[in-house]
């Protein structure tokens, strides 16, 4: 691969950070990015996506999670031109907003009503607002490390945030029954609610599937306090269940929280509850100028309808479990040792011996130069679009590429970016 070759990449970077401060935010940013990893994406169509460069890849990042079925999927595509076509953003709602509102209830066990916004953060934000209408109360509990949003109440980096703002907010450990205990009589009668994600999913660090007695223990620990049980289904939402993921470990929440895949990547999120908190959700003030748009929720009830009453879920299980053996394989064979954790299709392949994750820096970047865009430290997705075929091509490359840095393993080093993260991560939570 040339720098010619990424010429187009290379520009946009420049003209953006003339532009925009920091030139692209957040996880995407520059600072975090591995040498040859693109930036900018000019298209995408089903598992793949092409660089502002015009190279293909496998795309395992999903979009961060949106990408579902495929990129462009014909059926949420039709239904969103559609609506589209009689209007988008309105002076008020469009009927789809009801048939949504209605599909999403009947889908989800612990739900009676739902409520539509854009964003995961709008809605984990307003789920900790119902919880503090319904209580009276301040205390919110969260999972060191877990991921809600960027508001200051959650944010994992603080800068620019007041200690006021995150006055009420303590952590636990995930999976951890005794240092949650611990967190619940601490926060003594002031305890509006316990956060969970369906799974730890943290950046970083090996994911944990949701031990049942923790899971339990969660419920028992709000019905004993009288504080809401929120799960926050926004990255995992209709990867692992078609139903909360918590019905999984047999828990029904108070309150759940999606976006991400509900709508196959248009914006949407929701906030789904208990008949019981009716109330205090309908006096919380709640909107924004787009959160009634109407193609997303026609997108969302496509999404929905295909969720369903198709097999997108097992089939995409059975590549992610294809992807995992395959991969054990190969790095075995290199005489690598992977961490490879989570469920199937929401992978995070770490190293073993890797604390600072150069060699998964390295392996990330090597399959990325040869199509396959793989992430060394947020979890991965695997998309209803991708084939047994697309799971053939990405062993192949990974077998090059396991053997790439087995032999240049002992040059590695730390990547700035991501140990400054880690840094700024661990002293905010
Ligand atoms: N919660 C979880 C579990 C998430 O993964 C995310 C997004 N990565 C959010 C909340 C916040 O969603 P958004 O970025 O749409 O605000």
């Amino acid at each position: 691969m040339t720098n010619q070759s990424r010429s187009a990449d290379a520009a946009l970077r420049a003209r953006a950070a003339r532009v925009v401060p920091g030139g692209v935010y957040g996880h995407v940013s520059a600072a975090l990015m591995s040498a040859g990893t693109p930036q900018f994406f000019a298209r995408a169509k089903g598992a793949r996506v092409w660089d502002a460069d015009g190279r293909e890849y496998i795309d395992y990042s999903c979009a961060y999670g949106p990408n579902l079925l495929g990129y462009g999927d014909p059926r949420v595509e039709a239904a969103a031109e559609r609506q589209g076509r009689l209007g988008d953003t309105m002076t008020g709602p469009s009927p789809v907003y009801v048939e949504l509102a209605e599909k999403f209830v009947s889908m989800v066990t612990h739900a009676d009503w739902v409520m539509f916004a854009k964003n995961g953060t709008d809605v984990t934000t307003a789920a900790l607002a119902v919880a503090r209408a319904h209580t009276g109360r301040r205390r919110v509990l969260v999972a060191a490390g877990s991921y809600h949003g960027t508001a200051p109440w959650c944010s994992p980096v603080t800068t620019g945030i007041l200690a006021d703002d995150r006055a009420h907010r303590r952590t636990y450990t995930y999976n951890d029954v005794e240092s949650l205990e611990r967190a619940v009589a601490e926060a003594g009668s002031d305890l509006a609610a316990i956060f969970v994600t369906p799974f730890k999913h943290d950046v970083f660090t090996d994911q944990e599937l949701p031990r049942p007695e923790y899971a339990r223990r969660c419920r028992a620990l709000c019905d004993k306090t009288g504080a809401l049980l929120v799960v926050d289904d926004i990255r995992g939402g209709f990867r692992l269940a078609r139903d909360c993921s918590w019905s999984l470990v047999d828990v029904q929440p108070d309150l759940s929280c999606w976006s991400k895949a509900i709508a196959n990547g248009y914006p949407i999120s929701a906030l789904l509850g208990a008949e019981k908190f009716r109330d205090a959700a309908s006096h919380i003030f709640f909107t924004g100028s787009f959160w009634f748009s109407a193609v997303p929720m026609a997108a969302a009830l496509a999404t929905l309808e295909i969720v369903a009453s198709t097999r997108y879920l097992e089939h995409t299980v059975a590549l992610g479990n294809a992807l995992r053996e395959g991969l054990h394989e190969r790095a075995v064979a290199h005489g690598l040792g992977l961490s490879q954790t989570g469920p199937v299709q929401m992978p995070l392949i770490l190293f073993e011996g890797d604390p600072d994750l150069r060699l998964g820096v390295a392996f990330c970047g090597a399959m990325i130069q040869r199509g396959i865009y793989f992430h060394p430290w947020h979890n991965m997705f695997l998309c209803s679009a991708m084939t047994e075929s697309d799971i053939e091509r990405t062993l192949a490359a990974a077998d090059d590429a396991f053997a790439e840095i087995a032999r240049i393993r002992m040059t590695l080093r730390p990547h700035e970016g991501i140990a400054a993260l880690m840094a700024s991560m661990s002293a905010a939570s």
